[in-house]
């Protein structure tokens, strides 16, 4: 008999139950993957994420083909294109990931129902593209975690599934397919200069060299905006290259293989995963979270385009602000502190919609998550799941705390290069002329009278 695994977000061969089980089931197996207009159409199809998935399925294919099989690409929509295939291969069932978003929920239901219509059936795998399923854990009397301690300490206990080598080889029926996507053909415009290379080789390329010579760091220089010292493994986990419970696994593993601080490093980071998780099952929840305020409700939001327009191009006038909105755009990427501090600085400082931000990184960022990237912003903007909703991270606080010599400001805004250490977080102070020299715009807002703001938006004074 014939089975088609359609891949989604979990392109990869290595720890994939999806490909695991339809394997079990069947001599033959369809790796599918469906270029779906649904994805495209809603503007989702970046030319950042259009690279990086080129590479990505480029890389499947040829591992696929090393165990005597190919990617069978189609495209359209995505349910219609499946039912196509499966009866072109006259396959019983369609093996999927689950996903959190709403979209990947109605994919799951509509597949569900074309496929039961034609006599074949769907399996759903879970804990593929997380690694502890959202809706397995749970408080009482209620459907999901709304507060991330709690959540932890359950996830922290959760026994993971074990880790499942990739297949030897997957016998494939006749089928056509149209050729594998550059990435010109999934997306226009050009793709940001500093992007790294797709796919599941790659992926476990860096995973293997980040357990060696960085996890044991981790701890303590993860914050550190210059050092660069996180694991820079989010595109490969977004688009599952790599599997989350394998990441963790080897996480944990390397710890216990006993490198001095590599306990502590390992921790901090697993609980980096754990936060991927909570987030993706607030959004399996409540989809509606991608769009609308989580939990408190807030329509005051000023509309300022000139202001808007100076954080997106990295001109706010505060040096910490604008290295890492350019880091964004010359990289697809920005370090998690700097995703903070610039998500606070425009919901809390400027007051602007979080959806503004939200739609911004979505159109750069290479690793960009429905559940990651709006629940993340939603947090930074007071509400969602921040148990301190009201906190305001002040960028030239955040600067000497997590810059404190200047070296990631000098890196990105060549503005200030000449400017020694610290003071390069205040240009303001220099002289009249010294300043003019510098062709670096005056800053956006007055951070007191941004706060004061903010305080009397939200009622707190
Ligand atoms: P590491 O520090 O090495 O962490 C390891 C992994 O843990 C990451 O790859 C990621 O999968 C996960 N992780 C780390 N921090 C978080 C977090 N706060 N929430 C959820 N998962 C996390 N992450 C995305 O993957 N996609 C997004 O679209 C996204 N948007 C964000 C928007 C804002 C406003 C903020 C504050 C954070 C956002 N994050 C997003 C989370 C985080 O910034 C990135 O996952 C992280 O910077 C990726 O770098 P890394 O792989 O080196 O992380």
């Amino acid at each position: 008999c014939v089975n088609v695994v359609l891949f989604t977000a979990d392109l990869r061969l290595h720890d994939n139950p999806v490909l695991g089980a339809a394997l079990r089931a069947a001599e033959r197996v369809v790796p599918l993957f469906v270029i779906d207009s649904g994805i495209a159409g809603a503007g989702l199809v970046t030319p950042a994420r259009a690279a990086f998935l080129s590479d990505c399925l480029a890389d499947l294919d040829g591992g696929l083909r090393a165990r005597g099989s190919r990617l069978i690409v189609r495209a359209g929509d995505v349910v219609r294109e499946t039912c196509r295939v499966a009866a072109e291969a006259g396959a019983t069932e369609v093996h999927v990931a689950s996903g959190a978003s709403g979209y990947a929920q109605r994919r799951e239901e509509r597949l569900r129902s074309a496929l039961t219509v034609d006599g074949r059936s769907l399996r759903v795998h879970d804990a593929v593209t997380t690694a502890v399923a959202p809706g397995v854990l749970v408080p009482s009397g209620k459907d999901h975690y709304s507060v991330f301690t709690p959540y932890h300490r359950r996830w922290s206990t959760e026994r993971l599934r074990p880790v499942s080598p990739a297949p030897r080889r997957v016998e494939l029926p006749r089928l056509r397919s149209l050729p594998l996507p550059g990435a010109g053909d999934l997306a226009r415009g050009t793709a940001p200069a500093g992007l790294p290379k797709g796919g599941e080789t790659e992926g476990r390329r860096r995973l293997a060299a980040w357990l060696r010579s960085g996890l044991a760091g981790y701890a303590e220089t993860h914050d550190d905006l210059a050092a660069d010292a996180t694991s820079r493994l989010s595109p490969y986990l977004h688009f599952g290259c790599l599997s989350p419970v394998e990441v963790i696994s080897r996480a944990r593993r390397a710890a216990s293989a006993g490198e001095r601080h590599a306990g502590e490093g390992a921790e901090a980071f697993v609980r980096q995963l754990a936060w991927r998780d909570f987030h993706h099952q607030v959004l399996a929840a409540v989809p509606a979270a991608a769009h609308r305020d989580y939990r408190a409700r807030h329509d005051r939001w000023r509309t300022d385009p000139d202001e808007l327009a100076a954080w997106r191009a990295g001109m706010t006038g505060y040096p910490v602000v604008d290295a890492a909105m350019r880091q964004l755009a010359h990289e697809g990427w920005m370090h998690n502190r700097a995703r903070m501090l610039v998500a606070s600085f425009l919901t809390k400082s400027l007051y602007h919609d979080w959806r503004e931000g939200a739609g911004h990184f979505e159109g750069l960022l290479v690793d960009a998550d429905v559940a990651n990237n709006r629940l993340n912003w939603q947090w930074a903007a007071g509400t969602g799941n921040d148990t301190r909703p009201h906190r305001v991270l002040n960028p030239l606080v955040q600067a000497r705390r997590f810059d404190p010599r200047g070296d990631y400001v000098r890196r990105w805004v060549p503005e200030l290069a000449a400017l020694p250490g610290a003071a390069v977080h205040t240009p303001w102070r220099l002289g009249g002329a010294e300043r003019v020299a510098l062709r670096y715009p005056a800053p956006v807002v007055d951070l007191t009278e941004g706060l004061a703001r903010f305080r009397r938006a939200r009622g707190l004074d």
